[in-house]
């Protein structure tokens, strides 16, 4: 048990008092025997024996320095070279000034002259030494990350401003290296492995870092840091690695990825050193050709811009710079097309960047969460709108939503959307909610019975980007879904490539076998789009009929489908 441990439970700490003469240990004894428990010796010999059997529970030594058989300095110097023993605090009893001073310097704890003072200063005195080392091997206990024995966080942050300060007039990197797929080497081939790939790479780490000066921490999972004296490091660390790792993994040569932040030490936040260093070896991520990546201009607009966007938002919110689009879908079994519904889309209109297109935001607001805000304003916008054109043109159009994976995750979704159709007063059959396949792939169970409890509400569920989010044909049919949207990378080539098509053709077969609807997305041509009609696709959404409109410019496309059917 470590002696923090023993402090924390109140139990009584264990000191060793070796004097040859038996008047002092008696003394000694009577003045501790209350805080402390006591065990005694007459010699270095009998002194280092108990040592030896009491090595992880002794709190500290005091000890004379004359004695027959092994004297005082003979012993410190054998308990320097056992790395338990050189870490228990020696407390020097003497009574000759130069002895102090020769002991201090071997490197004792501090030393109580004889003879002995008022019990009290004795007490306090070995009370302090035994908070001093007690402090310091909590110290060491908590700085190393235990897999790695590099730097945890906390130390690695506050190493830097010692490193800044030994050497400050070199400039150094830092340099945050990731393990591609980490997750994956756990999976498939166990934590133990898993646990080894780091520990390999955190030997590795160490030793280069060592070499010029650094320091190196492992924060969480595969996330590690180096802060060194500025060089060409890339190649020499990425290769470094690599090799230490050959043993292990087979494709030991794409695991690792690294993002450098040149000259980090002039920039004085620390927090932001580790970000760049980390949104340049995110820059790379799932691109297995490039191992290496600068926090450069590119990386630092973008953060930029993601940070402007980031707190934009609530104002937007407030002042509905967010005007949803709708882009309408038109059945196409009839004869002649049919405006049959629309899915809602967001736009931001900044008062300074002007139109932002969802592409650049939603993934942003996805990443943070912030995204559930974003899409219950849609919802909200986009159920107004169903209830005004039913009370404007008296007719219902149906209009889809867009639910991100982490709306999927909040309880009471479905009383949420209850609410707001029962708000607007329309019917739960037209308003329509878009699931994207990945997020169906990624917490099955969970996701399931949240479906299922909508659609027990009457909600219809669109599987959105069908085909991009890897679910077998087994996984398909046990599913919960009403219309299937065929991704557009499907559509693109549907017309001249051979492949293509007979992919569709399969996807519409399963679609049949399920008995959903299939909404064929991105459709931009007229070719396109007979070869979907001919293979019996339902609904068509595509430039090709229309790309997404404001409200108003939807009314007057209503205005003239009501016209046609007149
Ligand atoms: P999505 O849900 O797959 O939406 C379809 C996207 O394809 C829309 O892009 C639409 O404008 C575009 N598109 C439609 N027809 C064509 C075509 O013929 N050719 C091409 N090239 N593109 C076409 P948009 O509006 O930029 O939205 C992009 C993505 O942003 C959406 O993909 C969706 O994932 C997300 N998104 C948009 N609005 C929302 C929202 O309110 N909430 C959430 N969570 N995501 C949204
Ligand atoms: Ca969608
Ligand atoms: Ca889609």
């Amino acid at each position: 048990m470590s002696d923090f441990v023993k402090s924390r439970l109140n139990m009584k700490r264990r000191i060793l008092i070796v004097d040859d003469e038996e008047i002092n240990r008696m003394l000694l004894e009577n003045i501790l025997a209350k805080d402390y428990e006591v065990l005694l010796a007459a010699n270095g010999k009998e002194a280092l024996e108990i040592a030896e059997s009491e090595k992880e529970r002794l709190t500290a030594i005091l000890l004379d320095l004359r004695m027959p058989v092994m004297d005082g300095y003979e012993f410190f110097g054998i308990l320097q070279k056992d790395e338990v023993l050189k870490n228990i605090p020696v407390i020097v009893l003497t009574s000759d000034r130069e002895a102090e001073v020769k002991s201090l310097n071997m490197g004792v704890a501090d030393f109580i002259p004889k003879p002995y003072d008022v019990p009290e200063v004795i007490l306090a005195r070995i009370g302090r030494i035994v908070q001093l080392y007690e402090d310091r091997n909590i110290i060491t206990a908590t700085q190393y990350d235990s897999v790695t024995d590099l730097f945890n966080r906390e130390y690695f942050l506050e190493y830097e401003t010692i490193v800044d300060q030994y050497y400050p007039e070199d400039q150094k990197d830092m340099i945050a290296v990731n393990v591609n797929r980490f997750h994956v080497i756990n999976a498939t081939h166990g934590l133990e492995i898993g646990d080894e790939v780091l520990a390999t790479i955190g030997r590795c780490i160490k030793k280069y870092v060592q070499a010029y000066y650094g320091i190196a921490a492992r924060f969480d999972a595969d996330n590690f840091y180096l802060y060194i004296k500025s060089d060409d490091h890339a190649q020499r660390l990425y290769d470094a690695i690599c090799n230490s790792l050959k043993e292990i993994l087979e494709d030991s040569d794409s695991r690792i990825r690294m993002g450098i932040y040149k000259n980090a030490s002039a920039n004085a936040d620390y927090a932001r050193r580790l970000d760049y260093a980390h949104l340049a070896c995110n820059s790379i991520k799932g691109n297995y050709t490039e191992h290496v990546a600068y926090y450069d201009d590119e990386i630092s607009k973008k953060e930029n811009r993601e940070e402007k966007l980031i707190h934009d938002l609530d104002r937007a919110l407030e002042e509905e710079q967010f005007k949803v689009f709708f882009q309408p879908k038109y059945a196409i079994r009839s004869e002649e097309p049919k405006l049959a519904s629309a899915e809602a889309l967001i736009r931001w209109v900044h008062p300074e960047l002007g139109m932002i297109s969802p592409g650049l935001f939603i993934p942003l607001f996805e990443d943070n969460g912030l995204i559930s805000k974003v899409d219950r304003y849609v919802w909200k916008n986009a159920a107004k709108q169903v209830a005004k054109w039913k009370k404007e043109y008296g007719i219902s159009i149906p209009v889809s939503v867009n639910v991100s994976r982490m709306d999927m995750l909040s309880e009471n979704l479905a009383e949420e959307f209850q609410a707001i159709v029962d708000e607007e007063g329309i019917d739960v059959h037209n308003f329509l909610l878009e699931v994207t396949e990945s997020a169906y792939t990624n917490d099955q169970a969970n996701i399931i019975s949240v479906v299922k409890e909508l659609r027990e509400k009457g909600f219809r569920i669109e599987m959105d980007d069908f085909g991009t989010g890897y679910s077998s044909l087994n996984m398909l049919t046990n599913l919960p879904f009403d219309v299937l949207k065929l991704d557009m990378v499907f559509v693109r080539n549907i017309h001249s490539d051979e492949r293509a098509l007979k992919l569709v053709e399969f996807i519409m077969e399963i679609a049949r076998y399920l008995n959903v609807t299939v909404v064929a997305e991105g459709v931009e041509l007229k070719e396109q789009y007979e070869v979907l009609k001919d293979l019996g696709c339902d609904v068509i959404q595509g430039y090709y009929f229309s790309k997404p409109l404001c409200a108003e410019d939807f009314e007057k496309l209503i205005e003239k489908e009501i016209g046609h059917d007149n």
